[in-house]
């Protein structure tokens, strides 16, 4: 079983509606067209981990990670994301066997995280991922273009 095991996504980016990854494999590979959202899912999860500037997420404002709204389908209110981490070894300082991280945010930027749906300032956060290894810049996310920082 994967460490990650599932993402959620909803009203971020280009994820209009609310969408589930599932990770059962060991090995999980994305692929689709140029510009079908592939590097807005590492966005995704780097934003849920706490990343706030919105730069190092490819957007200008806050308010650019929320789905902005196509000809057809309006735009969202709010972004959120949640990532579903297995806990059965306890990586994570939780007594749970799973251990979900979620980031919401809404257009006037009021930006919130939840740890297994009880609500966690972002400071208290860092340290609990820490534990596991997980941050929002950390070399477990390697984002496209930089996979060459390990032959230079
Ligand atoms: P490539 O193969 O070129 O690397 P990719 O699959 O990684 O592409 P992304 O960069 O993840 O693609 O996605 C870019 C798309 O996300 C663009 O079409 C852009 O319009 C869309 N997008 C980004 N932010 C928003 C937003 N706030 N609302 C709606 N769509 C958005
Ligand atoms: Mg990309």
């Amino acid at each position: 079983m994967n460490f990650l095991k599932r993402l959620e996504i909803q009203g971020f980016k280009s994820f209009a509606a609310k969408t589930v990854l599932e990770f059962p494999a060991r090995i999980v590979a994305v692929v689709g067209p140029n510009g079908s959202g592939k590097s807005n899912i590492i966005d995704a999860m780097r934003w849920a981990l706490g990343e706030r500037e919105a730069k190092q997420l490819r957007g200008e404002t806050i308010e650019n990670l929320i789905f902005a709204g196509t000809a057809k389908k309006p735009a969202a209110g709010f972004a959120r994301v949640a990532l579903y981490f297995d806990n059965k070894e306890k990586n994570l300082p939780v007594d749970f066997e799973e251990m979900v991280v979620e980031r919401k945010v809404d257009r006037s930027a009021v930006s919130q995280f939840f740890c297994n749906d009880s609500e966690i300032r972002l400071r208290d956060l860092v340290p609990l991922l820490a534990r596991a290894r997980l941050s929002s810049r950390g070399l477990n996310m390697i984002g496209q273009g930089d996979s060459d920082v390990f032959v230079r």
